[in-house]
């Protein structure tokens, strides 16, 4: 599977893939306030050094969890990143998410989040003048990777494309890398399908 794709299992059962378009909606899938936390997958360093190894960081260079090193406090700075994702984001797809409130970025989140993109994994050239990923790459660089990644959507034209999924309860957000920027659905295999079987009922029942 694609880096930064993952696979969601809905309270149905029933799995799909999802794309969230970019690293910084992707961190929104790690987990959230209540009632999201019970999703939560970044419960500790190790588990979230794994997590990151499949996302959108290693859509140009593979990684492993080994190669992604967070501290403790490292690892708070970016849940607090995400849990102003959670507030930030919502109202910018023009959506609402089931228990969570939304609200502008406030000066304290733009503190933070300006602060945080001088820190970025950096790139270097290895014994043979390849390009690769400087590793291990560290929790602060993380951080800096999803702030530079949000700053790039939020602060420009580019925040039309953050949509929520159409799917009735379905709150999947996600960024629209569509070339004619007409996304709609987390997936075709389920709520964009949930559509179509939904508009062929109603065709034939009329
Ligand atoms: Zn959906």
């Amino acid at each position: 599977m694609k880096p930064g794709a993952r696979r969601l299992t809905g309270t149905d059962g029933v799995s799909h893939t999802f794309d969230p378009g970019s690293f910084a909606l992707e961190l929104i899938l790690s987990g959230g306030p209540p009632p999201w936390d019970r999703y939560e997958t970044l419960r500790t360093t190790t588990d979230a050094a794994a997590w990151l190894a499949d996302s959108y960081l290693a859509a140009d260079f593979p990684l492993t969890p080994a190669d992604v090193r967070l501290t403790e406090a490292e690892l708070e700075r970016l849940k607090e990143f995400r849990s102003i994702l959670w507030r930030v984001v919502p109202p910018l797809t023009g959506g609402e998410v089931p228990g969570v409130t939304p609200g502008p970025l406030t000066a304290a989140d733009r503190a933070l989040i300006n602060s945080a993109v001088a820190a970025t994994p950096a790139p270097e050239l290895d014994d043979h003048g390849v390009l690769r990923r400087r590793t291990p790459i560290t929790g602060d660089q993380v951080l800096g990777a999803a702030a530079r990644d949000l700053i790039a959507i939020i602060g420009t034209d580019q925040v039309s494309r953050l949509r929520m999924c159409e799917g009735g309860n379905c709150a999947l957000m996600f960024y629209d890398t569509s070339r004619p920027g007409n996304r709609r659905w987390c997936s075709m295999q389920r709520c964009g399908n949930r559509h179509k079987v939904g508009n062929y009922r109603t065709r034939h029942t009329t």
